[in-house]
């Protein structure tokens, strides 16, 4: 048994908990969970814990279901809404076959495979997601409106605002678990949050993002409200982003940093933005996965409104200071070398980030294999210019709706390579079927704008 394991079996003890919980993601990124007493953890070390895969959104095909789950001592907690003794933890676990080897479906493990590819290359990846989600007054079941759980706008500072009650208690418990939170603040829209996590490799922010989803879920239902991470729940307010930061290290050297360069932006750099450009359209299906994405990136102007907490972007091209642009640079801030860094726009809080972040890897990494060279960047705001004006600059858009992204995804190399054909196949034909359905209903929109009048 190694030292991890130990330091689990001890802390089980020491704090009286009875249940463990092994957590993992399904391919579309919900998460499972199954409870086991301490007692068998340390056969569950050497051995994992078998289940049925059948039932799991992407697992397995019936006849090949019997699946394992083996805990990652490196990702114990204790739950802090379940800590006084008994208490309860959880643990991470990576999905293996019956006969050990990785299981093809684990988004996990499509992570862990392209991460291992990065730091073959000699590069170790580094996310850091600025998450935005919403505070309803109650969760609606029934497909009726919502109602934001407060009436505050962009850094509203108000008293008695549920959201910051709300944010104090959640990020309290957030670095409880380990899970360090750099900024937090009101969003743009009523009852919209956001809380931005520290950077850590991808592997970490993923498993970071599921617990965070799951800790909103919590505090909120403690509150009295309902926490959700839909893209976009309001037709007239801006949609939730989880934009995100992207960097490769090569040791302690940030490898998108050159002294000098352009925006101090290293050939690295400039190759895997041109990379994340190139293939945004492909891997569009991944980072916005559901229907209702495409509403948030191609939402009316009220979600484009610079100022008012909009600016998703619907455009392919980089920026330096350009809020309207799919890929940004931030400022650099001088002898922060380390900061260097891409922000990634287009990806939204609905995502599987196991996913996500291994196709924006992947398209990162052609870049700078292929040695893509980065077009020039546009500085004006391109939801303001025309059509033709956006052409002769070369900037396409994003895919309008998730059947186009979906073509886009089905002819994609680089994707398939990515999620590997298991996981590939499973995700296009659980979209397909999904765009299906959305196309075959009759909306609330054809019925006030046909029925009146024809
Ligand atoms: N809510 C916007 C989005 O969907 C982002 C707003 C912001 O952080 N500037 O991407
Ligand atoms: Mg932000
Ligand atoms: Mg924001
Ligand atoms: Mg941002």
């Amino acid at each position: 048994m190694d030292k991890q394991q130990e330091f689990v079996l001890r802390t089980l003890e020491e704090r009286d908990i009875r249940f463990v919980r092994l957590w993992f993601a399904d391919v579309l990124g919900y998460l499972k969970s199954v409870a086991v007493a301490p007692a068998e953890l340390e056969q569950a070390f050497d051995e994992g814990i078998g289940f049925d895969g059948s039932a799991i959104e992407g697992f397995a095909r019936v006849y090949e279901s019997d699946m394992i789950a083996k805990p990652d001592p490196g990702t114990f907690q204790v739950l802090p809404w379940r800590a006084e003794a008994p208490g309860t933890a959880r643990m991470f676990c990576d999905i293996l076959m019956p006969d050990g080897s990785p299981s093809y479906a684990d988004p996990r493990y499509v992570l862990k495979r392209i991460l291992a590819k990065t730091s073959d290359l000699g590069f170790t990846f580094y996310t850091h997601p600025e998450i935005e989600f919403f505070l309803l007054k109650h969760k609606p079941d029934d497909g009726s409106r919502p109602v934001p759980a407060d009436s505050s706008g962009y850094f509203d500072h108000t008293p008695q605002n549920v959201g910051m009650d709300f944010r104090r208690q959640a990020i309290t418990m957030l670095e409880s678990m380990g899970i360090s939170v750099e900024f937090s603040h009101h969003e743009g829209a009523p009852g919209q949050q956001e809380i931005d996590l520290r950077y850590a490799d991808a592997l970490s922010t993923a498993d970071n993002i599921m617990t965070f989803r799951l800790v909103m879920k919590q505090v909120a239902l403690e509150q009295g409200v309902h926490a959700t991470f839909m893209p976009k729940p309001f037709s007239e307010f801006p949609g939730s982003g989880m934009h995100t930061h992207l960097s490769l290290f090569e040791g302690d050297r940030n490898a998108f940093y050159e002294s000098g360069a352009e925006f101090q932006l290293s050939k690295v750099g400039r190759s895997f933005i041109a990379g994340l450009l190139r293939h945004a359209s492909e891997v569009s299906a991944v980072t916005n996965q559901w229907v209702n994405s495409y509403k948030r990136i191609w939402g009316g102007a009220q979600g484009r409104t610079a100022g008012a907490g909009g600016e998703a972007p619907s455009y392919i091209c980089w920026g330096h200071n350009n809020r309207s642009a799919l890929v940004r640079v931030p400022l650099y801030k001088p002898g922060k070398t380390g900061s260097t860094r891409v922000e990634v726009r287009s990806i939204d809080s609905g995502a599987n980030p196991y996913l996500a972040y291994a196709v924006l890897l992947a398209a990162g990494l052609k870049g700078i294999e292929e040695e893509y060279e980065l077009p020039a960047g546009a500085d004006d705001d391109v939801w303001a210019l025309s059509d033709a004006e956006r052409r002769s600059m070369g900037i396409e858009p994003l895919p309008q709706n998730l059947g186009e992204a979906i073509s886009l995804m089905e002819r994609s190399e680089l994707v398939a390579e990515t999620l590997g054909e298991h996981v590939f196949d499973f995700f296009l034909r659980n979209k397909k079927q999904e765009w299906e359905e959305y196309r075959s209903e009759v909306t609330a929109y054809e019925l006030r704008k046909n029925l009146p009048v024809l």
